[in-house]
């Protein structure tokens, strides 16, 4: 029988169904990596590669309690910024880079983090990825951003076939409104992290099954795939949920509310 083709409005339909899902199954989303204003999160962002944003949340609490700011960052001893980087792993490179960044951001940005895409990727160590996390999350610029996990599922529901982190930005860019870029991206990442892992993803428990073209890739059957769920979906985490569910709300307001003095201290 031959495949049935997909039009491109069914595509968009489809894919803005999955959207709504993950919203429901995540009111909670949000960027994992804790700041404070958009030199943190630039900086936060470059420590993440390789490494998981739990063990970066620790490093830049420390890092920013000593350098707070790009001319404090720029001026540090690189002895002492890789001992702190160490446990993020390609610690000399980091230092390297958030050294050569913040210096940077000194000479040719008066020490701020600039708001246009187009200045953040001369920055050193900032690719489009990071370049859209600072965009989307410190700017309230709407932004997608592909990490591995988003590549992966974009893939996996038909929303691209590109194996290219640009090209899947602007495939999945047609297909959603621009206001719904940020938070898609947070969405699509949680569910990467929590259900449809690479290896074996818990299709049995996945809130989007109906939806995904790529049901069936893993653990079908629902108690087995039940048991592939991590983080606060894992089994015995039903505590951890019910308090995020519970703070959802406030949690949003506290980012909103973070936002709009971030964009009063700019003006
Ligand atoms: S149905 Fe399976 S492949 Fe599709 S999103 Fe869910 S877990 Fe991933």
């Amino acid at each position: 029988m031959p495949a049935v083709v997909e039009t491109p409005l069914a595509l968009k339909r489809r894919a803005r169904r999955i959207n709504k899902e993950l919203a429901e199954k995540y009111p909670y989303a949000h960027a994992e990596l804790d700041f404070r204003n958009p030199f943190e999160l630039v900086i936060a962002t470059v420590l993440s590669a390789q490494t998981t944003d739990v063990l970066v949340n620790q490093v830049t609490k420390i890092l920013f309690a000593k350098y707070p700011d790009a001319r404090a960052m720029a001026e540090a001893d690189p002895a002492e910024l890789e001992a702190i980087l160490q446990p993020t792993g390609f610690f000399r490179a980091k230092a390297k880079n958030v050294l050569a960044l913040s210096t940077r951001l000194v000479d040719e940005f008066d020490g701020e983090v600039p708001g246009r895409l187009e200045d953040l990727v001369t920055l050193p160590g900032v690719g489009r990825k990071t370049a859209n996390v600072v965009l989307g999350n410190a700017f309230g610029v709407p932004g997608i951003t592909v990490d591995t996990h988003f590549g992966r599922l974009a893939r996996r529901f038909g929303w691209t076939d590109s194996e290219d982190p640009v090209k899947i930005e602007f495939d999945v860019a047609e297909l959603f409104e621009p206001r719904d870029w940020t938070m898609l991206s947070h969405r699509v990442v949680f569910h990467g992290r929590r259900i449809c892992h690479a290896r074996r993803p818990a299709c049995g428990a996945c809130p989007v099954a109906n939806w995904c073209p790529s049901y069936g890739t893993g653990e079908t059957d629902p108690a087995k795939a039940a048991k592939l769920l991590k983080y606060e979906l894992a089994p015995g985490q039903e505590a951890l949920l019910d308090k995020l569910l519970a703070e959802t709300s406030r949690a949003a307001e506290i980012r909103m509310e973070s936002q709009l003095e971030l964009k009063r201290s700019r003006r």
